[in-house]
């Protein structure tokens, strides 16, 4: 293969997997061992990368993860009593693997269904508590050793050879690390990897793209905890030892700062942050006694004092630093599939022209005492865009949360399609095809605009984690991916697949939330004032994009305060104030009504 054909991931794994093959035969033997403990913290710390720079969750408790693991292992390793249906476990290490991952597993999906639906500081909260409770519990345990721990496990033996030697134990340490690093770079260049990043634009977003966000969330918590568990078993048989201190909520603040001076979000950031902290602590404990004496503990002082900063001079971490020092090989980014390759995703029947697909019964929406929405009944048609204006605090974008099941009105009906739809989630409503913007614009500014816009695509793919990790999901990934190119070429961003959507102009963030939302696929199209921040000749190729999807018999209907770009393109007009309907028409009824003109227009000059 020339280099040419190989993409940044590959030749960056590569590099990797080169200089990891070359390191016993370069580095003298105590620092073998001392790279076995990094490679085992890379592996915790790439799981938080996972979690907490990708996924937004803070967590401080994945220590106590790995603490579970290691003592299952321990604990298998070395008791004389094991009941006789645990036996057979007691000598083999892939039953302790197995046993310790399951273990783990069972008390992560506990542990995160009781603290992933909570939001702001409760998270990290929360895995304090469950880091400090579990810490408590291996040095309470009896059977555990308490806090002298279990000692005398045998070394590791796999496939008849037996693995005591530090560069035994560097070899498969390392392979585990980066199959680990693989599989994580797989996840997120995936529908399911799009969707654990779609967390960071917002729950609100994701799930109106159809993303389960619970089960990202739990999913990215899962990956992480597997890690560690994995990490924890490699722990058991490397100190051949193990005792409650590494598992401790210290340890789990430490994995934390690994991630963040490694890199926030970055993959490779799991191996420098490892690495940089490890090398300084030790650094510290070396020198630091001749500097200041042997009594007191200063290299935790100063450890502090350079963490902090660290993160003030590299707030995003190392490998945001370096990255942009490394050679750059002139590698070509992976294009997107062309529009003419793979098979096409299928489409949801659509309905037939003139078919009424939306149907607002008197809703209302109280908060408290104000009545956001008062008894508003309206209906759009397939084929039709319809308007709804008014003045600001009117109760437009309330009616539109009600509509896509963001939020449910008070009394009311909504039916979509010809089915009730008050009281079902915002996913369940993007799966029948109303698709929408935000008149906040949300999406995920470092992410490219393709990546951004497939999002939208979620629910027309199927492939999960397992094939996603394995990259068996190549051809699906492909379908969506020319979907997203497709939508961006129609909408006009054709000339920007590949940068960040943070670097897009406000009004073409606006395009790409079009874009993205008619990769759903849908019928109805709900958008929050489209041309705000655009320029002229963007709000005509934009009215010329609607003019064309209302061709094709899609509805529309839009909030919009730009009264020349409303009346020269719409079918009819919908008019709130203070809630309520004041009147309904054609653009040119509306522009002459009183009310309309005593309440908005006039207002508004
Ligand atoms: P518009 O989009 O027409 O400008 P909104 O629908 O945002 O108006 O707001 C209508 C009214 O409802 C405003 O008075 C607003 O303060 C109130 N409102 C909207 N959302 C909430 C909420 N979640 N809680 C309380 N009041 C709200
Ligand atoms: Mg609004």
């Amino acid at each position: 293969m020339k280099p040419a054909n190989l993409s940044p991931k590959t030749l960056s794994i590569l590099c990797v997997g080169l200089a990891i093959a070359l390191g016993p035969i370069v580095l003298p033997e105590y620092q073998v061992s001392q790279v076995n403990n990094i490679g085992i913290f890379a592996l915790v710390t790439l799981g938080l990368i996972l979690l907490t720079g990708v996924a937004g969750m803070t967590s401080f408790g994945q220590a106590a993860f790995v603490g579970i693991s290691a003592y299952t292992t321990g604990y298998l390793a070395t008791s004389e009593q094991l009941p006789d249906w645990l036996g057979w476990a007691g000598a083999s290490p892939w039953a302790a693997l197995a046993i310790g991952l399951l273990l783990t597993l069972a008390v992560a999906t506990l542990l995160g269904g009781l603290t992933l639906k909570l939001s702001g500081h409760y998270l990290p909260l929360g895995t304090i508590a469950w880091g400090l409770s579990l810490y408590y519990l291996f040095g309470t345990l009896e059977f555990l050793g308490g806090h002298t721990g279990i000692s005398g496990i045998p070394p590791l033996q796999l496939f008849g050879l037996t693995l005591d030697q530090g560069y035994e134990l560097y070899y498969l340490i390392w392979a585990l690390v980066l199959v680990a690093v693989i599989v994580t770079l797989n996840l997120l260049d995936s529908r399911e990897g799009r969707a654990i990043r779609a967390l960071r634009g917002g729950q609100l977003m994701a799930e109106s793209m159809g993303v389960n966000t619970y089960r990202s969330k739990l999913l990215a918590f899962l990956v992480a905890a597997t890690f560690a568990a994995i990490a924890g078993w490699l722990y058991a048989y490397t100190q051949r030892f193990v005792a409650p201190a590494p598992f401790s909520l210290q340890s789990g603040i430490d994995y934390m700062f690994m991630a963040l001076i490694g890199g926030v979000g970055q993959v490779w950031g799991a191996l420098l942050g490892a690495a940089s902290v490890t090398f300084l602590k030790q650094w510290l404990q070396d020198l630091l006694p001749h500097l200041l004496g042997k009594s007191g503990n200063y290299e935790s002082i100063v450890f502090g004092l350079l963490i902090v900063w660290l993160m003030q001079k590299v707030p995003g971490g190392i490998w945001s630093w370096l990255s942009p020092k490394l050679p750059d090989w002139k590698i070509k980014k992976p294009a997107a599939p062309g529009a003419e390759s793979g098979e096409k995703l299928v489409r949801r029947p659509q309905p037939q022209a003139g078919e009424v697909i939306l149907d607002v019964r008197k809703v209302t929406r109280r908060f408290g005492g104000l009545v956001a929405n008062n008894d508003l009944s309206l209906s759009v048609k397939a084929g039709e865009i319809l308007a709804v204006i008014g003045p600001n605090g009117a109760g437009k974008s309330t009616l539109f949360n009600q509509l896509s099941c963001v939020d449910t009105p008070t009394s009311g009906e909504i039916h979509f399609r010809g089915v009730q739809v008050n009281g079902r989630n915002a996913r369940q409503i993007a799966g029948q095809g109303l698709s929408r913007t935000f008149q906040h614009v949300k999406l995920l500014p470092t992410m490219t605009v393709l990546e951004n816009v497939a999002i939208g695509a979620h629910l027309r793919g199927e492939c999960g984690f397992i094939s996603a990790a394995l990259r068996l999901d190549r051809k699906d990934e492909a379908k969506l991916l020319q979907e997203a190119r497709y939508q961006l070429e129609r909408v006009g961003l054709g000339n920007y697949l590949h940068v960040e959507a943070g670097s897009l102009a406000l009004g073409q963030q606006r395009i790409l939330e079009i874009a993205r939302a008619l990769c759903a696929d849908p019928c109805l199209l709900l958008l929050d004032e489209p041309a705000a921040g655009l320029r002229h000749m963007e709000k005509q190729a934009l009215a010329d994009l609607l003019r064309k999807l209302r061709a094709e018999g899609m509805a529309v209907l839009l909030v919009e305060h730009d009264m020349d770009f409303v009346m020269g393109l719409v079918d009819r007009v919908f008019v709130m104030e203070f809630g309520q309907r004041i009147a309904e028409g054609l653009p040119e009824e509306i522009q002459k009504n009183p009310a309309v003109l005593e309440a908005y227009l006039g207002g508004a000059e």
